[in-house]
């Protein structure tokens, strides 16, 4: 082990910030990177890798992409922040609006964890109801409440309900399978009333990717409209990767509240929430839903959001689908099925791709596991769980897919 890992092994528990880049359901230890750009990334060995961690998910537009690096450069030129609302905010709030219609009005916080938070409070300051149904493998951050039966580095390391979160708090939120109507509505008849929002990945990608069912979002729609809830789009990782639009774009939902993060942030700490005007008005100092922050709308942040916003292009979305199908259609291994939508996708090891959270458990993580290192031995480094999903960029080129695949066959 080098100085710096064994130093971080000392000063963090179990030597990350963040469990999910732990290499525990793999084994071994994580490649120390030092230096990124496209589709690649490189050790302090000077071996070269192809990447699909992507940063979990930011780094559409590849690695240190030229435009995002300048926008950068520039805000920080600029001073740091000024304790007022400025242009760059503005300017980044209008793509997205623009682009998700659904978002009338939002506010910028400083992770996805805060955004899916704030959005439950104002979900259920809006309803007067207390009650939240969340899906199992669901990730939605790591707020209290949403800490039940979820997914990513939770999924992972088999963490479904963490400790430290009080039972009363654990007790306001529900379960449901996803792609399960039947288990939603459930819920909403046994609890009738008293439901204030049902939240949903629209294409659930921290169990793996799971597709959602043609009915499934709108039978959501409808059910949550019906019983007087809220819909809630956590859209952290699906929003400007799967469409221009986001996932609400791509299957016609109109959620009524959406969460944001990752690609907005071009890399950089970033959360949003917004939807209906009358709902983002119940937020102080307008309404009496208290939400504050101290960095929040950073002129860093919106700079490097915008630039990443502007350089999805119809093209940049016509070249990832491409490369993402291309990928999807190479990985012919025995036993493992993909699931894919757009630029997302994961190869679980279990046929055909699951449905839900139980399904994906069932795979197995063991040949996942030699499947993962036998890729990073090939110069190809994958997210290091078989419930994480896989981010495909701009930069990932016919070559590059290519290789990934010959990697895989080998
Ligand atoms: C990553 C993620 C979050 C949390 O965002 P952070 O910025 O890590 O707090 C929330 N929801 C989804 C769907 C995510 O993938």
């Amino acid at each position: 082990m080098t100085k710096s890992r064994v130093l971080a092994t000392e000063l963090f528990p179990g030597g990350v910030n963040s469990p999910v880049r732990a290499y525990l359901a793999v084994g071994g230890e994580p490649p120390v990177l030092v230096r990124g750009e496209g589709a690649c990334v490189w050790d302090d060995r000077g071996r070269r890798y192809i990447d699909y961690v992507g940063a979990f998910g930011p780094l559409v537009l590849g690695h240190a992409n030229r435009a995002v690096v300048e926008a950068i450069k520039n805000a920080a030129d600029a001073g740091g922040s000024f304790g007022v609302t400025g242009p760059g905010e503005v300017r980044l709030a209008e793509l997205i609006t623009e682009r998700m219609p659904s978002i009338e009005r939002l506010r910028f916080v400083n992770s996805g964890t805060e955004a899916a938070m704030s959005a439950l409070r104002v979900a259920r300051a809006a309803t007067g109801r207390d009650l939240v149904i969340k899906f199992e493998g669901g990730y939605h951050g790591h707020a209290d409440s949403l800490l039940v039966e979820a997914g990513s580095g939770a999924a992972t390391l088999s963490i479904p309900g963490s400790a430290g979160v009080a039972a009363p708090v654990a007790a306001q939120t529900l379960v449901a399978a996803y792609n399960d109507l039947a288990s939603v509505e459930a819920q909403l008849e046994r609890h009738r009333g008293k439901v204030a929002a049902v939240i949903v990945e629209p294409v659930a990608a921290n169990m793996g990717v799971i597709v959602p069912a043609p009915d499934f979002l709108p039978g959501l729609r409808e059910l949550t409209s019906r019983e007087g809830a809220l819909l809630i789009f956590d859209e952290v990782i699906t929003g400007f990767r799967v469409a221009p639009g986001g996932a609400q774009e791509l299957y016609g939902v109109r959620p009524d509240l959406t969460v944001l993060g990752k690609i907005i942030g071009g890399g950089l700490p970033v959360g949003a929430y917004g939807g209906r005007a009358d709902l983002m008005d119940m937020v102080a100092p307008v309404g009496p839903v208290y939400q504050a922050g101290t960095l929040s709308g950073h002129p860093v942040v919106m700079a490097a959001g915008e630039a990443t916003l502007r350089g999805l292009t119809p093209d940049v979305y016509e070249r990832l689908e491409a490369a993402g199908e291309r990928l999807a259609a190479g990985l012919d291994l025995e036993g493992a099925g993909v699931a894919r939508v757009g630029s997302l996708l994961t190869l679980f090891f279990r046929e055909p791709a699951p449905r839900d959270f139980g399904e994906a458990k069932a795979s197995n993580t063991a040949a996942f596991a030699r499947f993962f290192h036998r890729m990073l031995d090939h110069g190809v480094i994958l997210p290091p769980s078989q419930f994480e999903a896989w981010f495909i960029s701009a930069a990932h080129d016919r070559a590059v897919i290519d290789a990934t695949i010959e990697a895989a066959a080998a």
